[in-house]
């Protein structure tokens, strides 16, 4: 358009004034307060003015590996929610390190590794793990560590690890747990779905109960822990990915799959969500509103 950002804001705060904004005249991108916009679906979307994932913060890195791919920027809240988590997980215990994997190339689109990540709103999460005696570990710097039913590191047939040590490792129930009821309570962000093993899943949950966790935060994890169908299984990272937020939908961005009655339901920054996604669609659908997406 060839605006200048403060006719912009400018142009904004009069639309606002007027009350006379229609979703017609908002192409993507056009009107935006200059935060983080995703677009699009997961597997077929975009990304602008990202937030970049921090190499390392309180409690957690980008181990090596994921910084040299580059797929470290997201939408800002999930951005800041993980950090947030990661944070309170290490407040609880001082060794804590979560490892952050992919989320998103910085303009989002395919990248060679993954099918999804395209649009800012998917990460993947390293298991914290614990060696042999309970003792929290590092992140691994190279690869992702698959872990059985049991919790047990094991290698998948033709897969040889560099990580060294890796026999030692198992899955930390505990403080992946702490982590997936962290993230849950973030008001910032709706989870649609955390991919993870049926086995890895079943450890969670058993723990959330024996150690009387919340019932919210529990029966909202049966809801969104899921191994998922036509991917691998997640044995060796947690996948997460989060709905548009309220003001990205207007830029273009499309939710797929399940909406959970917490998402319909839950608030974000005020007021209640009124996004009915059925109906938005049919709009997205109208001759007026052809290429908006
Ligand atoms: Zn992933």
């Amino acid at each position: 358009m060839g605006w200048r950002r403060q006719e912009r804001a400018l142009a904004v705060l009069l639309i606002g004034a007027l009350g006379a904004w229609e979703p017609a005249c908002a192409g993507p991108n056009l009107w935006t307060d200059g935060t983080s916009i995703s677009t699009g679906h997961s597997n077929r979307g975009r990304l602008r003015r990202p937030a970049k994932m921090p190499e390392k913060g309180p409690g957690y890195e980008v181990p090596q590996t994921w910084r040299s791919r580059g797929n470290v920027y997201g939408v800002e809240e999930l951005v800041a929610a993980v950090a947030r988590a990661a944070h309170a997980v290490l407040n609880r215990s001082e060794k804590a390190l979560l490892g952050v994997a992919d989320l998103s190339p910085i303009a989002g689109g395919r990248s060679r590794w993954h099918r999804s990540h395209q649009s800012g709103r998917d990460i993947d999460l390293i298991f914290y793990a614990v060696d042999d005696e309970g003792l929290p570990l590092d992140p691994p710097t190279t690869e992702m560590i698959h872990y059985d039913a049991e919790g047990k590191a094991y290698a998948p047939r033709r897969t040889v690890y560099t990580e060294t040590g890796w026999e030692r490792r198992r899955f930390d129930v505990e403080r992946n747990w702490r982590l997936l009821e962290s993230l849950l309570a973030d008001p910032s962000i709706r989870i649609q779905w955390i991919f993870v093993s049926e086995g890895l899943r079943a450890q969670l949950l058993d723990y959330a109960v024996e150690s009387e966790r919340p019932t919210w935060a529990v029966e909202y994890a049966k809801v969104v822990l899921r191994q998922p169908a036509d991917a691998p299984p997640h044995d060796d990272h947690f996948h997460m990915r989060i709905y548009c937020s309220r003001t990205d939908r207007f830029h273009g961005c499309v939710d797929r799959g399940p909406v959970w009655h917490h998402e319909k339901k839950t608030f974000k920054y005020s007021g209640a969500e009124r996004y009915d996604p059925v109906r938005w669609r049919m709009a997205m659908a109208l001759p007026g509103l052809a290429g908006f997406h």
